[in-house]
């Protein structure tokens, strides 16, 4: 194996970490790269077509964003359209991105959620090349991931169109909620809504609306920051919020006398306002509150 191919399986490895927790990645880490024997590989550079030096083949291409829910580019059947570096079909980065193109080796795809956070997508193959109208096609394979580590990239064969589909899909949803989360968790300070607590470990992006319901969509005007405990006890309505604002705890459970997290993690925030984002735009829609309140039990 080649130490270029070693390298690409170790960025692999290092952006699996970040996945298993589904996190957003700093355009700064990702600059910054990672040793790999002694050597510092960075992952993403100034342009979007990124070689690392000594390479053959780019190691990521990136996306910037432009507004907040811009999936531009990422198609629902299964491909990603990506744009040569300026007009030059011949210039070195677009060299690269066809070297890749020619030896099927699997690249990242950084694509930018939020401000300089990025969601890495990989291993991505790029299937098609059109210099002439400078740009280049590509897939997510999951083939790609699991491949032993001696056998050439050329020689493994592109998974079906449908597995590959289905990765996108997924792969879109997984976009949709990271810009979800940071939208709205951002719009309250990193608070929950209803106990304040402000560690964006412990905090989700609630749906009002589920995202399963055609109007369930992401914006922040559908979501509330919660911790954990208050998104569960949300969604299964032990609390309920109505369209003024107002937390409603169960009738059920006001009648019930346990420990300090009853008392004061649920009982006592009833009747109380939630705390709102210091920008009415981004406060939660009342129609959509009243919709989901509408479930809540009146015993
Ligand atoms: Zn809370």
């Amino acid at each position: 194996m080649s130490w270029e191919t070693e390298i690409r399986y170790a960025a692999f490895r290092y952006l699996a970490d970040y996945e298993r927790f589904n996190e957003l990645i700093p355009g700064r880490i990702l600059a910054e790269g990672f040793e790999w024997k002694g050597q510092r590989i960075t992952l993403k550079g100034q342009t979007g077509i990124w070689t690392p030096r000594g390479f053959d083949c780019p190691i990521s291409i990136t996306s910037r964003t432009e507004g907040p829910y811009n999936l531009d580019g990422i198609s629902k059947d299964g491909t990603i359209i990506y744009a040569y570096r300026g007009m030059d079909a011949n210039h070195w980065d677009n060299k690269k991105l066809r070297k890749a193109y020619e030896t099927r080796t699997p690249l990242i795809f950084f694509k930018e959620v939020r401000n300089h956070l990025y969601q890495a997508i990989w291993p991505v193959l790029i299937i098609e090349d059109h210099p002439e109208q400078l740009y280049v096609l590509a897939t997510i394979d999951p083939a790609f991931r699991t491949v032993e580590p001696h056998v050439p990239w050329a020689s493994i064969e592109l998974s079906p169109v449908e597995v590959r589909r289905y990765a996108m899909v997924e792969t879109r949803h997984r976009l949709h909620q990271s810009a979800f989360r940071e939208i709205v968790i951002h719009a309250y300070d990193e608070r929950c809504a209803m106990c304040n607590l402000h560690h964006p470990q412990l905090l989700d992006a609630a749906h009002i609306i589920p995202d399963s319901d055609d109007e369930g969509i992401p914006v922040v005007n559908n979501g509330l920051s919660l911790c954990k405990i208050h998104h569960a006890a949300f969604d299964c309505n032990l609390l309920g919020v109505d369209s003024d604002y107002i937390v409603h705890v169960q009738q059920r459970l006001l009648q019930e006398t346990d420990g300090p997290m009853l008392q004061h993690g649920l009982k006592d925030l009833h009747a109380k306002r939630i705390i709102l984002p210091r920008r009415k735009n981004d406060w939660p829609n009342p129609e959509s509150l009243e919709r989901k309140f509408k479930d809540f039990p009146e015993y």
